[in-house]
């Protein structure tokens, strides 16, 4: 068969864009590295990366200069970075008690930071995303140009439709099937892509990319505040169910006589190691909230039995709920994260004998269970992760000229 000239020119784009999103993901990643890095980590020729690069550069997107001198003799060969100011996220977040914004450039640094309580009495939808338009403008006033920003992207506390942003249910805002995707465009007034999800979910894919989970590509994080999220990387990929409500660790069915949850269902595993579970336990009231839950570390701390047994029980629920997801996705880490991080000292006993009791063995010699290592922020992260991804699939629709140079004519 006979490939036409057009056909051919046709192939040859396609895998320049594939070549330039290898490239502009390894550094988003990996951070800068030399040609010769790139060569190894691309299996491109030496000449397409220079190429490749060349069209990085003058397309704003990366910056190439002399190594960082570490001491070793010889001249250092030059390193490519990814210019972090060339392109930049919003990433926002919609937590359990807080708002969270930041702008986050390409390799992924936090270049503005900022988190506020959840506005009293002001948690509907249109309330929220005007809050979170405010908090995104100030920085938006802050970057050099907002020709910039490549994308914004959501950390939603609750179950979220990727599609469209629309909120099916997120019990702690009292939200159910809310356009929140649609209010967000409006008040954001961007025109660049918004992406929406679960909290859980972009934690996983934060620590996956960022954090203690780096370079393991089964991963399981169950996420802990007042509810209890979870989000999975399988095979490297975020798993996201077909519509992106995978992932919803908290409401496993584990105890077939326990009390009501918060989606309608009973005995989910949620009412077991949500916070109010473990206030109860410890003799709390369980409307105590943060602190309440604070207090109860630091009862644990100082050795008090019933603080102990409290977490001891938590840890045991979250085994049982836990040993499920083990037996059929077979990951190499497990990560506790969000409110859970802190208590991994005092439910890691419990936990780690109801995992030997309950997941097969092949599978129970292979999983470790850690803390999360990227702390609250770790959605928000995820969100600038989510946000940079159509630019990281194909950096050629986001390469622009450079200002024209001007030429100077000596006489
Ligand atoms: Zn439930």
């Amino acid at each position: 068969m006979l490939i036409g000239r057009d056909e051919l020119g046709h192939r040859s784009e396609t895998v320049r864009r594939a070549n330039l999103s290898a490239i502009v993901r390894e550094l988003h990643e990996s951070g800068p590295l030399s040609r010769s890095d790139l060569v190894a980590r691309t299996g491109l020729t030496r000449s397409a990366i220079r190429g490749l690069i060349g069209e990085l550069v003058a397309g704003g997107l990366a910056i190439e200069g002399p190594a960082p001198l570490d001491g070793t003799p010889g001249r250092p060969s030059p390193v490519v970075r990814t210019d972090p100011h060339g392109a930049v996220v919003i990433a926002l977040e919609i937590a359990v008690d807080s708002l969270a914004a930041a702008t986050v450039g390409l390799g992924g640094r936090v270049i503005d930071l900022v988190r506020i309580d959840l506005p009293r009495g002001k948690s509907s939808v249109d309330d929220i995303a005007i809050a979170l338009a405010g908090l995104a403008s100030s920085m938006r006033d802050r970057l050099p140009s907002e020709d910039t920003i490549v994308g914004v992207g959501v950390a939603v506390v609750g179950v979220v439709r990727r599609s469209d942003g629309m909120v099916s249910l997120a019990p702690n805002l009292g939200w159910r099937d809310e356009p929140l995707g649609q209010r967000l465009a409006a008040a954001l007034d961007v025109d660049v892509p918004i992406i929406l999800a679960n909290e859980a979910d972009l934690a996983a894919l934060a620590e996956h990319r960022r954090g203690v989970a780096r370079g393991i590509d089964d991963i399981v994080i169950v996420w802990g505040s007042v509810g209890v999220g979870g989000g999975l990387v399988v095979d490297g990929e975020p798993l996201t169910g077909s519509a992106g409500y995978s992932g919803e660790i908290g409401h496993i069915p584990v105890n077939p006589d326990g009390i009501p949850c918060r989606c309608g269902s009973i005995g989910c595993l949620e009412t077991e190691v949500g916070s109010t579970a473990l206030l109860r336990r410890a003799g709390r009231s369980p409307e105590g909230g943060h602190d309440a839950v604070d207090e109860v570390l630091a009862a644990a701390e100082a050795g008090e039995p019933r603080a102990l047994a409290a977490f001891a029980e938590t840890g045991r629920w979250l085994g049982i709920g836990l040993a499920g997801v083990i037996n059929i996705l077979n990951p190499e880490l497990v990560l506790l994260g969000g409110r859970l991080t802190a208590s991994y000292p005092f439910v890691r006993a419990s936990l780690e004998a109801e995992l030997d009791r309950r997941v097969l063995r092949a599978a129970r010699g292979i999983v470790r269970v850690v803390p999360a290592s990227l702390g609250v922020d770790a959605p928000l992260r995820g969100a600038a992760e989510l946000a940079f991804e159509p630019l990281l699939s194909d950096p050629a629709a986001w390469l622009r000229p450079r200002q024209p140079m001007v030429v100077l004519a000596t006489a």
